[in-house]
């Protein structure tokens, strides 16, 4: 059991009185390492949570400065911070929020190259990015890995959350095998996003997240959870493993890490 300050008991009392968390549940999560991909919309309220729950360690990857345009929604970052890197401002913030949290600043983009030396240094991967060839790497280095991903992805006033864990349920790819050709995804610019949206979903990923470290509930692998801002709906679409798919199948076809052609350069 994890050696308790008397200001942790403090900090984290709401949490040890309920029976599904406890001494034993905070210690895990002290003890956890959890990687955020990206610092922005869904990337907010994900680290901020993670932060106040006391997530130990937590890796942000990110490579972007903070713009004003970024401020109608990612709420890890201020006014103050127009300039500087987003994982800067994140840390700064989350440090604020709890001292305990050892915070690991990646101020880089994820490619084929520094995934596999970053990922495999976490339990857990949280994917707040908003590009597909991201998504698609993680998800393949993820397989290869054997790590658990809680997916969040938002578009206008819609938004997805789903957990893809490796050996338990669909991959990514199982859903979507390919990315949609460059020619044919919405230009982010012209799409705009709700800027509560990824408050929401940022905060399903971190609730997903937390369960999971915790090994509590019943967690989203296998089942697609749809959010409509617009109509306040929420659904829930079930997801099978696909045999035939070619990361995660029988016979899988993708067997290195492949960096598709960004199309997509607005930060959500
Ligand atoms: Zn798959």
């Amino acid at each position: 059991m994890f050696n308790f300050s008397k200001e942790q008991i403090e900090r984290y009392s709401r949490h040890i009185i309920l029976k599904e968390v406890g001494g034993m549940g905070q210690t895990k999560l002290l003890e956890s390492k959890v990687l955020l991909i990206g610092a922005g919309g869904l990337g907010s309220p994900i680290a901020v949570y993670l932060a106040a729950a006391g997530v130990g360690t937590l890796g942000i990857i990110d490579d972007d400065v903070v713009d004003l345009s970024n401020l109608q929604r990612q709420i890890l970052h201020g006014t103050s911070d127009i300039g500087i890197p987003k994982t800067k401002s994140a840390e700064a913030t989350i440090t604020e929020m709890n001292p305990d949290v050892n915070v690991i600043s990646i101020n880089e983009r994820i490619n084929s190259e520094n995934a596999f030396q970053i990922l495999e240094q976490y339990d857990l991967i949280v994917d707040g990015c908003d590009n597909f060839p991201t998504r698609y790497l993680i998800n393949d280095a993820c397989v290869m890995l054997g790590k658990p991903i809680v997916h969040g992805s938002i578009f206008q006033f819609d938004g997805q959350v789903t957990v893809l864990y490796p050996g338990k349920g669909p991959c990514y790819r199982c859903i979507f095998p390919e990315p949609p050709p460059a020619g044919l995804a919405p230009s982010c610019q012209e799409a705009g996003v709700f800027g509560v949206l990824p408050g929401i979903i940022g905060t399903i990923q971190a609730v997903e997240a937390i369960k999971i470290l915790l090994d509590i509930g019943d967690s989203l692998i296998g089942t697609l959870l749809l959010f409509d801002a617009l109509t306040m709906t929420f659904n829930r679409m079930k997801l099978r493993q696909d045999e035939d798919c070619p990361m995660c199948g029988e016979n899988p076809t993708i067997t290195e890490l492949i960096d598709y052609e960004e199309f997509c350069e607005v930060q959500w």
